[in-house]
């Protein structure tokens, strides 16, 4: 960084810590209900600071957002990210690079503060890696489109009011060329959602099906048949919302570990070089975190976001593993059994039982460890490409099962 720039930063931290001093005065947390917390957060432009100004942002670095909640969340603030995850790490950087004006003055501050949750329906029984052979359709009548077909894995969708879905729009063109992305009111006739479990015992996720769903096209969101450039930037702050986390040092699931090992168990010294080593990887994937958010300097994560994805699905499937196995037998059980529960929130977790249990699909969700590692080899190290047959031919005329 430049002088110049070191001073500008410095001034733009002094006006965000003012800010944020601000809110805390108006509105101390715990005297204060979590929306109307939220709202004013997002009003004064501390939502996303990086976001332009009057849609949650000031319009500044990235990396300010660390201020911001290293001095809110310790007052007790509520946190945004936490009561609609999907929509504040995913639907709202896709709305303000690809929505209209109006759009974003709609979906924005009700996304922020909670009162609007939001899913994505993007993976369909026959596409989730190769999510651009999707096939639900939606066909134009007028100023609707008209929607069938299915989505699965959709994460809070029993919750959701607005979904993130991309459907073909013109199957005569090459697969990612005919696609269109819109948002879906869930609570539409035509909209159905059914529990999917999971190992846990927990339905997270559903199946959602689509019969003759109406959505204006003015909840399109970008081009029709660009619905590609906006899945991108969907799937992009994917990988950075779900492991691009910077926790405290020692936080998060490494902290599970530790209380484990504080509270006793089956300890002897491999399994304390054990503990030390994963606690060192936690550490690396912390600073990992931090250098790729500072070098995000527009604020829309590259593909280097594949790394924090990858990294900490297979240290949080270590580190739960190692923390049932540190509680011997009793790591055999999940001590609230295995009730049909329909979460709140996604991706808890709330005991090493289950932490081990749901740590499974990390390597999954958003995109599983084989996919980060595609992305890292071609668009970071320049490797070969994947095998893409299909890429250029119209999408009608790929076989699928
Ligand atoms: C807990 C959880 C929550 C989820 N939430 C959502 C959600 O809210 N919304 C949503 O749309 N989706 C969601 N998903 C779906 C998720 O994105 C997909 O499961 C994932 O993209 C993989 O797709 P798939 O399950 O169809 O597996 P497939 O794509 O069929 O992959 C099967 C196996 O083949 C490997 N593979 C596939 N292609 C390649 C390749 N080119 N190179 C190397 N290996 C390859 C994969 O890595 C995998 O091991 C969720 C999944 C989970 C587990």
């Amino acid at each position: 960084m430049t002088a110049v720039a070191t001073a500008a930063h410095l001034t733009d931290e002094a006006r965000v810590l003012g800010l944020c001093q601000q809110l805390l005065e108006e509105l101390p947390p715990k005297e204060t209900g979590a929306v109307e917390f939220l709202g004013r957060q997002f009003d004064l432009g501390l939502g996303w600071v990086h976001f332009p100004e009057g849609q949650g942002g000031l319009g500044l670095s990235p990396g300010l957002q660390r201020t911001v909640n290293e001095t809110l969340l310790p007052a007790g603030a509520p946190i945004a990210a936490f009561r609609n995850v999907i929509g504040h790490g995913m639907g709202a950087p896709t709305l303000v690079a690809h929505g209209t004006e109006k759009q974003k003055a709609r979906y924005l501050r009700p996304l922020f503060t909670g009162e609007e949750i939001w899913c994505q329906l993007f993976s369909e029984p026959g596409a989730g890696s190769d999510v651009a052979g999707l096939a639900t359709k939606a066909v134009l009548d007028g100023e609707e489109w008209i929607v069938n077909g299915q989505k699965v894995w959709t994460t809070l969708a029993h919750l959701a009011k607005w979904g993130m879905l991309v459907a073909r729009t013109d199957p005569d063109q090459p697969k990612h060329k005919g696609m269109t992305y819109f948002v879906v009111d869930m609570e539409a006739p035509g909209v159905e959602v059914r529990p999917l479990y999971q190992i846990t015992g927990e339905a997270e996720f559903n199946e959602v099906y689509f019969t003759d769903v109406r959505i204006p096209d003015e909840e399109r969101l970008g081009a029709v048949g660009e619905g590609w450039r906006a899945t991108l930037t969907t799937l992009m702050n994917e990988r950075v919302a779900i492991g691009g986390g910077i926790p405290a040092k020692g936080a998060g699931f490494i902290a599970e570990a530790v209380k484990a090992w504080k509270d006793g168990g089956h300890r002897d010294t491999a399994r304390k070089n054990e503990l030390m080593a994963l606690w060192v990887r936690a550490e690396v994937l912390r600073l990992t975190n931090i250098r790729a958010s500072q070098l995000r300097a527009s604020g829309t994560p590259g593909p280097e976001g594949s790394i924090g994805k990858a990294m900490s699905a297979d240290l949080n499937k270590d580190i739960s593993a190692f923390t049932v196995h540190l509680l011997g037998a009793e790591g055999m059980l999940k001590p609230d059994g295995y009730p049909m529960a329909r979460p709140k929130h996604a991706m808890q977790w709330t005991n090493p039982q289950q932490a081990f249990l749901r740590a499974r699909a990390n390597s999954i969700e958003g995109g599983t460890t084989e996919i980060a590692k595609n992305i890292l080899g071609e668009r970071v190290l320049g490797l070969p490409g994947d095998v893409r047959n299909d890429k250029d031919i119209p999408w009608i005329q790929v076989p699928r099962s």
